[in-house]
């Protein structure tokens, strides 16, 4: 393993990944990932993959918008498939008020040059015939987004960052980080790294990881859970695979999985999971399933879909997510630790990973951000945060995750 790096990634799920391929793509082709396992084995190997553009603020959008971009651009670099389904996403309009506000969130969309329609009921049931479009107003419909298959994404990237020059190195868990003079050591299983730069993309391990060097981190993970059905008859007839949506109402968000559908929801109240530190022995686990827990948002689900209601459930996938108190990631160097970046905080890293680390790697190697967006640097929730302030955050966070901004 090498000794002397310009740059270490720490963790191997698509965040890390993604800061790999973008720092060797921005001439930093010193760089060396270490992840404690295989790619993947945190989050990102059990999400659902969606890519869809309807971020809450503007620039987070171009995120969203950068990370399919650099997803596809991996694999025309590396050959290897990330599986884009452009299928279009719709975003239903459950109140009037939500459907005032697609229209004037398409002034910016038209700025950013992401198409972006607002449709009426009647073309929502056109764009997707097992929707029941009784009950909405209308919906933001998004063409050009879709899913990818994460696992796929990140191996892309890996591999087109390995054939530019950077090393990645499995199974060489980091014990232990210190500065020393003018440089980063890093104990790893394997042996000691020394590097200038380090970026740590290790989602809810990087609390524990930093509280040594006296930073306390909000980051925590919940429990979220998807649901995969058998294949619905109304979706087995058609020639083409429908548009993801997503509701406030049920809150959650749904697509095409082979010909039946992959659900997610954000219940009201989260579950939380390892507070007290990630065990030590955790791999790529998923957690119990806990139907009764989502019901609620699966019966709302079957009134805008009722043919979800007659598919048998297949799979159930329960696994961590992390979060921050504002639900949003933290990006950027750590103040007073030189040299020290976060990209970490994750909980929509399929989504915006790409991009988050598109915006990282210009950071880093031109010295400023290509753009602003303060709302995710690192260093917003300064060192104090305690626990319980920090955990009564995610709960609200986590609630509202699909209501919508009043503005964009
Ligand atoms: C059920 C479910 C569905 C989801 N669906 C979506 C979706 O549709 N779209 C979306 O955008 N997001 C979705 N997500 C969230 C998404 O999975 C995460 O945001 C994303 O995977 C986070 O990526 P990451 O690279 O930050 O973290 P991770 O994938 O968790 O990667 C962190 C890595 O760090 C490594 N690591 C930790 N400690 C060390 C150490 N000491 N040394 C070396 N390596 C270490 C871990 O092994 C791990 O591989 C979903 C999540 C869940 C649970």
């Amino acid at each position: 393993m090498k000794s002397d790096v310009q740059v270490a990634v720490i963790g191997g799920g698509i965040v890390g990944a993604s800061v790999l391929y973008w720092l060797t793509k921005l001439g930093w082709t010193d760089a060396l990932l270490l992840e404690r396992r295989e790619l993947t084995s945190g989050s990102t190997w059990h999400s659902a993959g969606n890519t869809t553009y309807l971020g809450p603020y503007p620039a987070m959008t171009k995120l969203f918008a950068g990370s399919i971009r650099t997803y596809l651009q991996a694999e025309g670099e590396s050959g290897q498939s990330v599986s884009f389904h452009q299928t279009g996403s719709l975003r239903l309009a459950a109140t009037e008020r939500e459907l005032n506000l697609f229209h004037t969130y398409k002034l910016n969309y038209d700025k950013l040059g992401i198409p972006f329609h607002v449709r009426t009921p009647e073309e929502v049931a056109d764009l997707h015939p097992l929707l029941n479009v009784s009950g909405i107003f209308g919906a933001a419909h998004t063409p050009t987004d879709g899913h990818v298959d994460p696992t796929g994404a990140t191996q892309a990237l890996a591999l087109a960052a390995r054939n530019m020059g950077a090393t990645v190195e499995r199974h060489c868990t980091v014990t232990a980080l210190t500065r020393e003079a003018g440089h980063w050591a890093i104990e790893t299983a394997n042996g000691t790294v020394r590097a200038s730069n380090v970026v740590v993309a290790t989602s809810f391990w990087a609390r524990e990881m930093l509280s040594p060097l006296g930073l306390n981190l909000p980051v925590f993970a919940t429990q979220h859970q998807e649901v995969i059905t058998q294949s619905i008859p109304g979706l087995e007839a058609l020639d083409h695979e429908v548009p993801a949506w997503r509701d406030s109402y049920m809150s959650g968000s749904v697509r095409q999985e082979a010909k039946g559908v992959l659900a997610g929801v954000y219940e009201a109240e989260p579950k939380f999971w390892a507070l007290d530190g990630i065990p030590e022995d955790f791999k790529e686990d998923l957690f119990p399933p806990e139907l009764d827990r989502i019901m609620p948002h699966l019966e709302r689900l079957i009134e805008r879909m009722p043919s979800f209601g007659e598919a048998g459930i297949k799979v159930i996938n329960n696994g961590p997510m992390c979060w921050t108190p504002d639900g949003l990631p933290m990006l950027g160097p750590m103040p007073d630790q030189d040299g020290l970046w976060l990209a970490t905080g994750f909980n929509v890293g399929i989504g915006t990973g790409g991009g988050s680390a598109e915006f990282l790697a210009h950071w880093m190697t031109t010295g400023s951000p290509p753009f602003d967006l303060s709302v995710v640097h690192a260093d917003r929730f300064g060192n104090e945060m305690s626990r319980e302030a920090a955990l009564a955050a995610i709960r609200g966070v986590y609630a509202v995750g699909y209501e919508l901004p009043d503005s964009f």
